[in-house]
């Protein structure tokens, strides 16, 4: 095989009480990639459509992680790659711009390469491309990217990626504010010492949803889905957060909270008529505030990145 096409997923970070170590994978928003052998060695990003991004190797998260990615095969292959990104997710959306591009890259390499590398392998690799967008190795938006359906990042030194199950029939509406919101500042605005109280709900909060995806109980898994850490402190960040929330839940919504650092929303439903009734009360709210926006429904993607060719 000397060219891949891909799918490469959105995905929401968090997921309320699961701070940097919780995320899932999305069905209907996504990148595509196209990644091609080369005879000249290294890597080079030909094409970038729909967004305005670094082609430069070094500069773009998808070019990072795939060095790292050659980096820990010494070079020592005698052909190179070229990447053509083609951008459906915004960069600085909070649903894994960065993520899916560097996940993208490291993915169709090691397609390409025969699969030399293990899924947490790649999503070490993927992490270094997060470096470069956020300041940290975050892993959070990688692992569901790379394995799929719900991960839980156990540790980072060394990588542990937890797989959880999904729920039956779950979809995600999720509302994107076109308004920027920098990771470093949506991280500037957190305490660096937490309430022992919040603390102790919070874990509870994590244990109990990871509960309620073994055991396939959307109940449990929307009363799981509160977060007494950060999201009193970001939502400040996001114009109407509190009104979506309360309209969200009002038309049937199991849960709602910020996706990653923001300023995108999500909410879980357990049909696509409660999703869609979800996106229509958020409708109503943004159309109120003059602040423009885009509204996704998607089922959750259990698989993670989709060869497409
Ligand atoms: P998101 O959570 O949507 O990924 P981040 O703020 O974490 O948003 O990352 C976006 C940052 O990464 C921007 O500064 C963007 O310029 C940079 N970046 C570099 N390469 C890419 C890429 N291929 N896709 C998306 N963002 C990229």
């Amino acid at each position: 095989m000397n060219e891949i096409k891909i799918f490469s997923p959105a995905t929401i970070a968090n997921i309320s009480c699961g701070f940097d170590v919780l995320g899932c994978c999305l069905e209907a928003i996504g990148d595509e990639m196209i990644i091609k052998k080369s005879n000249t060695k290294g890597i080079q990003i030909t094409k970038i459509i729909g967004e305005d991004l670094p082609l430069e190797t070094d500069k773009n998260v998808a070019g990072v992680a795939a060095l790292t990615l050659l980096a820990h095969l010494n070079f020592e292959i005698d052909f190179g790659f070229e990447i053509e990104i083609y951008k459906n997710i915004k960069p600085g959306s909070g649903i894994g711009s960065s993520a899916a591009s560097a996940a993208g890259a490291v993915f169709a390499l090691n397609e390409l390469l025969n699969k030399p590398f293990s899924k947490t392998e790649l999503v070490a690799f993927a992490c270094e491309g997060e470096r470069l967008a956020c300041g940290s190795p975050i892993a959070d938006n990688v692992a569901p990217a790379i394995f799929g359906g719900f991960t839980l990042v156990k540790s980072t030194q060394p990588l542990k990626i937890i797989e959880l199950p999904t729920l039956d029939g779950l979809y995600t509406t999720i509302i994107h504010p076109q308004i920027e919101i920098r990771t470093a500042d949506a991280r500037a605005v957190l305490p660096t010492k937490i309430d022992l109280d919040a603390a102790v709900k919070q874990w509870a909060n994590v244990g109990s949803l990871i509960h309620a995806l073994h055991t396939n109980d959307h109940e449990l898994f929307a009363d799981s889905l509160t977060d007494f850490i950060v999201e009193p402190h970001r939502s400040k960040l996001i114009p109407d957060f509190d009104l979506v929330k309360q309209s969200a839940l009002k038309a049937g919504a199991l849960g709602c909270g910020i996706s990653g650092s923001g300023p995108s929303i999500f909410t879980f439903s357990k049909t696509l008529q409660d999703a869609e009734n979800v996106s229509n009360s958020i409708r109503k709210i943004y159309s109120k505030n003059n602040i423009p926006f885009h509204i996704y429904i998607s089922e959750i993607n259990t698989k993670g990145i989709k060869i497409k060719i």
